[in-house]
């Protein structure tokens, strides 16, 4: 007996909230697919025309078919000495039979039995032995037990004839396209969806002619037409980015009814520190400064994004601001400084950024503190107070928790319980999409007023999807380049020119000049054969083309400690030449690499592919990016070209998803927001409507006291949204 179906039946709507089981339930729970209710919440990728079966004696080399038979000579081996787990069949019906052959899917062996009447959907190909089916999905046909392999309620139910639209789902672990088809006919055929209530307001629905929860439900997954398809998958890309909106506007309202230190700076004084920095400020950088000494001067914390391109000059904004917390005294003391605390995602930016500051703030009577796992500093050291030294932690931390320590930089370590600061009154956050947002929770909450909080980023988004998931914080945005930049010679390389470029490359590199080479893959074996991957490209330059050279690699499958400790010799210039992902390390500046190679560059987005360019902008001395291209399209080639004569990062994040859809944007995986979602991400009009309806609500209803429906699911979101 199949437990299966002990549990699941009868399906009362009750059952919505129930758990899965039987046999697919460990494949689904890999889905994130536990409760019926998610199961529901499992959508089609996309729909196509329903196929009718077909004899198997009418079958012809190409077709794409569903047949129907008996599955006879199941024989399980494997081929290609032994490598390649193979399943070998026959199947059988009225009219003839045909081969069937299924490779890698094991699992799938598991579960079939010889004699089982099957449904085969798959590709009729041709060899020289005749007709066979290369891996077809199979589905139970009616006429044989279903409850042998647990099937979700021992009921078989085919699509209904008139069903012109056949949902596809995105197949996973196992789990066939038609098992979820077959499963949520029969969810829905119970009703066992009205058992969900529908989270977002009656009220909200009608504005914007959203179908109800259960109208949707149906139509997404059984749709008898196009626009009925369309209409749901709208309702629930707005349920996601509206839900996602209603927690980001109770993060936002919560952190703002806490108190701040009143930081009132002179703008004398900030204008005297500027003055003393090399360069003036670009004027998206004195805009920045701006909001943020305005944030200052109000009651409630600052919570404020600050996106820029590589290069844009965030650090800067990030130090004229702190210059004007340093400098200001706790409220009614005529002595002593408010803190800063500056947080970044590794080591070895952590201590650029110390040297940084320690440039800017030297000339100030307050000390700056390093904490980082392998050791801390301090500047000025008591021997020599031009220079900065190393010291305890337990130190450091007693200078820290007594004040004397007014600018803490450091990485994680920065967050440990034992630090504790006098007047914490601003916090900044570096390459924050690198950081856990409990991480930037924890940053948040000392006891006594909440610092005001700066969250810095260069990756480029559109506006569209910083207003989603940014929903809680207010945006500034650099959005110009410093001056006088030299522009970075970017030119699109196909196969015939490789060589020469690399004869190019060795002419940078005999000047003592370093390079990038960004790979698609890790290794091989994942995808493609033609993707380069950066282990065995490595490989070959050092043998066939660079070979006085030292190589270095460089990708997240490298222990953490490892990678810094390779970031921190390509600085020191110990490596010529590192190859590495798209994983390069954020926000090192290596100045003396001036060039980066960009391999497979049409699998890039191109917002993607100016970030990597921005890190061989320099102003001083010429740099090259080679886009190495096979592109045989010219859409490709067009794309590609976008970027020679590129705007912002932003631009081309925005013209990305014009282009190429929202599924290209870089970093997407991080953001928790689903296929769909990302749909929604596209409609400006839609992103609005949902923010504008949560930040109204939460205002009416911060608890979400009369939208419990809304508070249980705003619960989930938050649970399913890491930025990790
Ligand atoms: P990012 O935004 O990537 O963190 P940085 O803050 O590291 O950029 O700045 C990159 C470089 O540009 C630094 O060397 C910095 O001194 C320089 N820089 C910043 N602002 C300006 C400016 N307004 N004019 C000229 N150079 C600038
Ligand atoms: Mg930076």
């Amino acid at each position: 007996m199949n437990p299966a179906q002990k549990t699941m039946s009868p399906l009362d709507p009750v059952h919505a909230h129930m758990r899965l089981v039987g046999s697919q339930t460990q494949a689904l729970k890999k889905l994130g697919v536990s409760l019926v209710r998610d199961l529901l919440y499992h959508f089609p990728a996309r729909y196509s025309e329903a196929i009718t079966p077909k004899n198997i004696a009418t079958l012809t080399a190409g077709d794409k078919a569903l047949v129907r038979g008996k599955l006879l000579k199941l024989e399980k081996t494997k081929a290609f000495r032994k490598k390649i787990p193979l399943t070998r069949a026959e199947l059988h019906d009225a009219s003839g039979k045909i081969r069937v052959v299924w490779f890698h899917q094991p699992y799938l062996a598991g579960m079939l039995r010889e004699g089982e009447f099957l449904d085969l959907t798959g590709k009729v190909t041709q060899d020289a032995k005749g007709l066979y089916l290369a891996n077809p999905e199979s589905e139970h046909s009616s006429g044989t037990s279903l409850s042998a392999t647990g099937n979700l309620l021992g009921e078989n139910v085919r699509p209904d004839a008139e069903t012109a639209m056949q949902p596809i789902y995105p197949e996973s672990r196992g789990i066939t396209s038609r098992w979820f088809f077959y499963a949520l006919k029969k969810v829905l055929a119970r009703n066992v969806h009205k058992a969900l209530e529908d989270p977002i307001p009656e009220e909200i629905l009608k504005k914007y002619h959203l179908p109800s929860l259960h109208t949707a439900l149906v139509w997404i997954h059984n749709p008898k037409k196009a626009t009925d398809a369309e209409a749901a998958r709208k309702r629930f890309a707005f349920e996601e980015i509206f839900l996602l909106q209603v927690e980001r506007q109770r993060a936002r309202k919560s952190y703002r009814a806490h108190t701040s230190f009143p930081i009132a700076p002179k703008e004398k004084d900030v204008h005297e520190f500027l003055a003393r920095l090399p360069f003036s400020l670009t004027a998206a950088q004195e805009k920045a400064v701006g909001h943020i000494l305005a944030d200052f001067k109000k009651p409630a914390p600052m919570s404020r994004l600050l996106e820029g391109d590589v290069g844009s000059g965030k650090t800067a904004v990030a130090a004229a601001t702190a210059w004007s917390v340093v400098t200001s005294r706790p409220v009614g003391q005529n002595f002593g400084n408010l803190q800063v605390a500056l947080m970044a995602p590794t080591e070895i930016l952590a201590r650029q950024h110390f040297d940084s500051f320690v440039n800017y703030f030297a000339h100030l009577p307050i000390s700056l503190g390093l904490i980082t796992g392998s050791g801390c500093k301090k500047f000025p050291s008591k021997v020599d107070p031009r220079e900065a030294t190393a010291t305890s932690h337990a130190q450091l931390l007693r200078w820290v928790a007594s004040g004397e320590i007014a600018f803490l930089v450091g990485t994680h370590a920065l967050i440990q319980k034992k630090v504790q600061f006098k007047n914490l009154a601003y916090t900044i956050i570096d390459e924050q999409h690198r950081f856990g947002t409990m991480q930037r929770f924890a940053l948040r909450k000392k006891e006594g007023p909440v610092p005001h909080l700066l969250s810095m980023t260069a990756t480029p988004i559109p506006r569209t999807l910083a207003l989603t998931i940014y929903g809680d914080l207010d945006l500034s945005l650099l959005d110009e380049m410093p001056p006088g930049r030299k522009p970075v010679i970017t030119k699109i390389v196909p196969p015939s020119a490789r060589s020469a470029a690399y004869e190019e490359m060795r002419g940078e590199l005999s000047r003592g000049r370093q390079a990038y080479i960004v790979c698609p893959k890790i290794e091989l074996g994942e995808g493609k054969l033609e993707v380069k991957n950066v282990t065995d490209e490595a490989a070959r330059l050092k043998k066939e083309v660079f070979p006085e050279y030292t190589i270095a690699i460089l990708h997240s499958k490298i222990k953490p400690s490892e990678r810094e400790e390779i970031m921190e010799r390509f600085l020191a210039k110990e490596i010529d030449i590192l190859v590495c992902t798209s994983v390069i390390e954020v926000g090192v500046s290596v100045p003396n690499a001036t060039l980066i190679v960009i391999e497979g560059a049409e699998r890039f987005g191109l917002a993607q592919l100016h970030q990597f360019r921005g890190r061989v902008l320099r102003s001083t001395t010429q740099a090259f990016c080679y886009l190495m291209a096979d592109a045989k399209g010219s859409r490709a080639k067009d794309r590609l070209k976008a970027i020679e004569s590129a705007g912002s990062g932003f631009a081309l994040a925005e013209l990305d998803l014009k282009m190429r859809g929202p599924g290209e944007l870089s970093g997407r995986k991080q953001w928790g927001i689903s296929d769909l979602g990302m749909e929604a991400i596209r409609n400006i009009k839609m992103v609005e409507a949902a923010r504008l309806e949560a930040t109204a609500l939460v205002e009416k209803d911060p608890e979400l006291k009369n939208y419990p429906l809304l508070l249980d699911r705003v619960g989930r979101a938050v649970s399913a949204v890491h930025l990790e």
